[in-house]
């Protein structure tokens, strides 16, 4: 048991192009298995409704996160829509100190930084779309952005998805529930767990 423990990969990161479930997959996750942790990342970006500091993200001035990339704090960090996202070295290095298994929710930029940092660490999990135009619906549907916000996220979800065979584990988001339950067993099978029974 020890060996194998040893050999787990600790840092699970799910990554997608924007609008195509990856938030609503992390958070099932988080509910499902308890011993997941989620790494709460470093972002510039304002604060939406109902979100809170610490919990979603640490939320930062542009010079606050100018200074902690200057001190090393971060492992990785893109700029996203105007807008600065990082992964802070601590989350990463208290969890693996502690052997915890950490939930990531980044861009693909950033997975594929995290697998070079830490490549006997990482599992990189890619959840994609069925399609250009599902996404847009999805994203439209959303109704968080803007048309030309839209826009922006199709254009960059065009070269995010050039990036998926790079990834450890592909899930197409087709029907929710499926994606779910196939997520659930590559998470249960990375803590070396049975799938536990759904709730009641
Ligand atoms: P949102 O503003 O919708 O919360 O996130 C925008 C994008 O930033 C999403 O694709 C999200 O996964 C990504 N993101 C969040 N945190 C990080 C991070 O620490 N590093 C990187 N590279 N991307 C991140």
């Amino acid at each position: 048991m020890s060996s194998s423990t040893e050999r787990r990969k600790h840092l699970i990161v799910i990554s997608a192009p924007s609008g195509a479930g990856k938030t609503t997959v992390a958070r099932h996750l988080l509910a499902r298995f308890p011993q997941l942790r989620f790494s709460v990342s470093a972002t510039t970006r304002p604060r939406r409704p109902g979100e809170l500091h610490g919990t979603d993200y640490f939320f930062m001035t542009r010079e606050q996160f100018e200074n902690a990339v200057r001190a090393g704090e971060l492992v990785e960090y893109e700029e996203i829509f105007g807008h600065l996202y990082g992964t802070l070295r601590s989350q990463v290095e208290e969890a693996l100190r502690r052997g915890d298994f950490l939930l990531f929710d980044v861009d693909v930029k950033g997975a594929l930084s995290l697998r070079q940092a830490y490549p006997e660490e990482t599992f990189l999990l890619y959840i994609a779309p069925p399609s250009m135009e599902e996404l847009r619906r999805r994203l439209q549907q959303r109704g968080t952005e803007t048309e030309k916000q839209i826009h922006q996220r199709l254009q960059r979800a065009a070269m995010e998805l050039s990036f998926q065979g790079a990834f450890d584990a592909v899930i197409y988001n087709e029907r929710l529930d499926e994606t779910l339950r196939q997520a659930e067993l590559i998470v249960a099978g990375l803590l070396g767990i049975e799938v536990p029974a759904p709730a009641p």
